[in-house]
């Protein structure tokens, strides 16, 4: 493996750059040449799920590239139905494959550009693929970390003098999810079955949720794994990244008031967790690096950083209501909000010695911002449903209904490009027929 200097990796950044994938040069693609996000898709010509990079509206085929000698990667990393086997090999083998891409790809690039027959079996139509979840997750943790999310749920739930909970500025409060039912945008959700306790009654009922929701989230995916009983220190934490998501913490918020004290959600949000299928890398992403919030009080020694831990990436939360024809877009928000960083997450995740494993997969809590139309869930902009949406269909929601779908969408925005994550999609499917 030949060293991949500094200036040929920012040149991957480069707002100037082309491709001879002319839908990949449309200003508002997610997958400008300067994402090249990666994922793993199947199509009808090869159902083998198998490694892919997203460059416009097409799937550069990773297995077909290293098989022809193109890639210095060995093509059996590709013929992966996850990506866990080449995040492994470490962050110089991923920063030079985003070198080698972008100059395949790059407009004035002969290789590929110029053998058609090669280039057939190397670009698929992301509309004729079928995308997989593109990592094997082992562990999946989801945090707490925007303060206007915990602020609204706290004035919600509890009084909103003392809305945040004296712990909350000094800990990016977590709790560890639930790995096997993380799903790939497009899986049908079905709406859960559990207890809940009506205010009127003296024991729990068990059935259908009543109070669906949503949670605007981004992921992040762990490229590095860490040794039990050692700490990542925070000034490193962010080595451990290879790339992000977006997810959907489904949420049943009745099941999940019922059940919460004294150990935290259960069955309230096991049910489904939703991500986008391309991971946008780090490297990707290092344009739009930005300062997140004040921090008062200063964090503890071991949550401290020097320097931007986070990034500009804008948000949208759309609802496609059942019945009803158009799409509405119900939240606008940006991940720069939120309060602790993936870096601080990380370091206090493994600050008492838990080790974390390529694949896993950590959410950022719901993002929320500081205007009405900026709350990341329905809990919070309807306040907990006294406060209905209205739809441009004449309809109005206060939760999810049956049929409806909900997507999450975000970028971030260049001059004259953007590096996207795609959608990330569920329909609310009934729920089954109980006992
Ligand atoms: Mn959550």
């Amino acid at each position: 493996m030949t060293a991949t200097n500094n200036g040929d990796w920012l040149a991957t950044n480069d707002p100037s750059r082309r491709s001879w994938v002319e839908s990949a040069n449309a200003p508002d693609t997610d997958f400008s040449i300067q994402n090249l996000p990666f994922g793993v898709f199947s199509d009808a010509a090869n159902p083998t799920p198998r490694v892919g990079v997203a460059i416009g509206d097409a799937i550069v085929d990773l297995s077909v590239l290293a098989r022809e000698g193109l890639l210095q990667q060995d093509a059996s990393l590709f013929e992966q139905p996850s990506l866990n086997a080449f995040i492994a090999t470490g962050r110089a083998q991923w920063r030079a494959l985003r070198v080698r891409l972008s100059g395949l790809l790059e407009a004035n690039s002969a290789a590929l550009r110029d053998n058609t027959a090669l280039r057939k079996r190397v670009l698929i139509m992301q509309k004729e693929a079928q995308l997989h979840l593109p990592v094997h997750i082992p562990g999946y943790t989801d945090f707490y970390s925007s303060r206007e999310h915990a602020t609204n749920v706290g004035s919600m739930f509890r009084d909103p003098k003392s809305a945040l909970l004296p712990n909350w500025l000094e800990i990016p409060i977590g709790y560890n999810g639930r790995a096997s039912s993380v799903v790939v945008s497009g899986t049908p959700v079905y709406r859960p079955n559990g207890q809940i306790k009506l205010p009127d009654s003296e024991r729990p009922i068990f059935g259908a949720c009543r109070k669906l929701d949503i949670e605007l989230e981004m992921g992040f995916v762990i490229g590095k794994k860490s040794t039990l009983g050692d700490a990542i220190p925070c000034e490193d934490a962010e080595a451990h990244i290879f790339g992000m998501v977006l997810l959907n913490d489904w949420s049943a918020r009745d099941i999940q008031q019922w059940e919460y004290v004294p150990l935290g959600p259960f069955n309230s949000k096991g049910f489904a967790t939703t991500i986008s299928p391309w991971i946008v890398t780090i490297d990707a992403l290092e344009p739009f690096r930005c300062a997140r919030p004040e921090q008062s009080p200063q964090p503890l020694p071991y949550l401290r950083h020097a320097g931007d831990h986070t990034f500009d990436i804008k948000l949208e939360v759309d609802l496609c209501a059942a019945g009803a024809d158009e799409v509405q877009t119900i939240s606008r928000t940006n991940f720069r909000y939120m309060y602790w960083t993936m870096a601080q997450q990380l370091a206090h995740h493994t600050s008492g010695g838990c080790n974390v494993r390529v694949g896993d997969l950590m959410g950022s809590g719901t993002i929320s911002g500081p205007t009405p139309d900026s709350c990341g869930s329905l809990l919070e902009s309807t306040w907990n449903g006294q406060r209905p949406l209205q739809l441009p269909s004449g309809q109005t929601r206060t939760f999810i209904q049956d049929g409806d779908e909900l997507v999450l969408r975000g970028w971030c925005q260049g001059d004259g490009y953007r590096v996207g994550f795609g959608a990330c999609a569920g329909k609310v499917l009934p729920a089954r027929e109980t006992a």
